[in-house]
Order: C-alpha cells, then structure tokens, then sequence
C-alpha cells in the first residue's frame, strides 16, 4: 500500500505518519515554507474531511502555527453556513 493511501488514526497520528508528512515536506511548512520545529508543528487534513477529503496521509499537511490558524480560519470560513447545527 502507497503511504498516501494509509488510513489516519482518529484519535492520534502515528509516529511513522508524522515522520512521512515531514519528510515529504522537508521539514517546511506546507503554506509559507517556513522550517517547522518538532513542538510547533500543527497537521491538518488539507482537504477537510466534511467535504470529501480522504482520510489519509496523502491528504495531510504539516503547517506553521500562523499557517495553521488561516487554514482553520478559511475552513471555518467555507462552512460557516453549516455553524448552527
Ligand atoms: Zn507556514
């Protein structure tokens, strides 16, 4: 099996899927290019999952604390219809 198709925990990311992100990142963030270090490292499924992203580690990005924050942001944004639920 591809490592992209692997299925990500619900719960937690493996230590082996964290290193795959990484690695194919070169260690940089996915939205600035910014070098990421090991404690400020957010992973985010790059197409939400609620709107028929894959559960899988092909879908996920490594970002920057700041990249995180505009990435939840716009994904809040896109969904704000579906707020009141
Ligand atoms: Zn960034």
């Amino acid at each position: 099996m591809h490592f992209d198709d692997m299925p990500i925990g619900d719960a937690y990311l493996t230590h082996e899927a964290v290193q795959a992100v990484l690695e194919r990142q070169d260690n940089l963030c996915a939205g600035c290019g910014t070098p990421l270090d090991a404690v400020s490292t957010y992973f985010d499924l790059r197409q939400p999952v609620i709107r028929g992203g894959p559960h899988t580690l092909g879908n996920l990005a490594a970002l920057c604390p700041s990249c995180h924050l505009n990435h939840m942001r716009r994904i809040r944004g896109e969904f704000a219809d579906h707020r009141n639920k």
